[in-house]
């Protein structure tokens, strides 16, 4: 077995062990947790905010009005979401569609960093702020720092953090799409540029402790 395909049968086998996740209060209103989609071994992956009603309903993130644009805005680059993989900080949906709380995305982060660890994107794009803090570890918001790449450590592995404009806030405001658009054209450049290396363990937002052995946890999800 190759290195992606015992990596892509771990990623599947967690998408499994995540459907009765109740690490939060989330679970006892939702549908189905919605654990991400998109190539197991993908270069870019995009970390949204939280399922919607459409996505807890499908079980699939990104199906509704903004998965729209996302999926044009990846067209526009030539890619689609088969190239790239899709997730959100919030694996399950606040009713109404409400902000994350800081304890649910407390609560969550685990699976996010795990994906990373086993995805092992050159590039993560966040969407819009939630995303966008939790994997910056800085509290910067998505209006100053859309569109500036950071070199960040995250799942054991060096990695191109890339803010964008959230695509729901896009799809209202067009001088923010505009702007999305000008950013994600620079997306093809930063996944030519990136080039895949160890972490340096100094310059990181730390993934949580369960994340941190990621040889050694991929191997042993892998034996089952
Ligand atoms: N918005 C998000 O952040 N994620 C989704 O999956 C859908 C809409």
């Amino acid at each position: 077995m190759t290195d992606a395909t015992a990596r892509a049968s771990s990623l599947r086998e967690y998408a499994e062990a995540t459907a009765d996740c109740t690490r939060c209060a989330l679970a006892a209103g939702r549908t189905q947790v919605v654990f991400g989609a998109g190539h197991p071994d993908a270069d870019l992956m995009f970390v949204g905010e939280a399922p919607g009603f459409h996505e807890d309903k499908q079980g699939v993130p990104f199906v509704g009005q903004a998965g729209k644009l996302l999926d044009k805005l990846l067209a526009g680059v030539g890619l689609d979401r088969s190239d790239v993989f899709v997730a959100n900080v919030l694996k399950c949906r606040p009713p109404g569609n409400r902000d994350p709380q800081p304890d649910e995305i407390e609560s969550c982060e685990p699976h996010l960093f795990r994906q990373i660890e086993l995805i092992q994107p050159l590039v993560v794009a966040t969407l819009g702020n939630f995303a966008t803090k939790l994997l910056s570890g800085r509290p910067l918001g998505i209006t100053r720092v859309h569109g500036e790449p950071q070199e960040v450590a995250l799942g054991g592995n060096r990695v191109t953090l890339y803010p964008l404009y959230h695509p729901a806030a896009a799809l209202y405001t067009p001088s923010m799409l505009t702007v999305l658009e000008q950013d994600f054209a620079r997306l093809p450049a930063l996944l030519g540029a990136a080039i895949p290396t160890p972490a340096a363990a100094d310059t990181a937002p730390q993934p949580p402790s369960e994340a941190a052995e990621p040889t050694s946890a991929a191997v042993q999800l892998s034996l089952f």
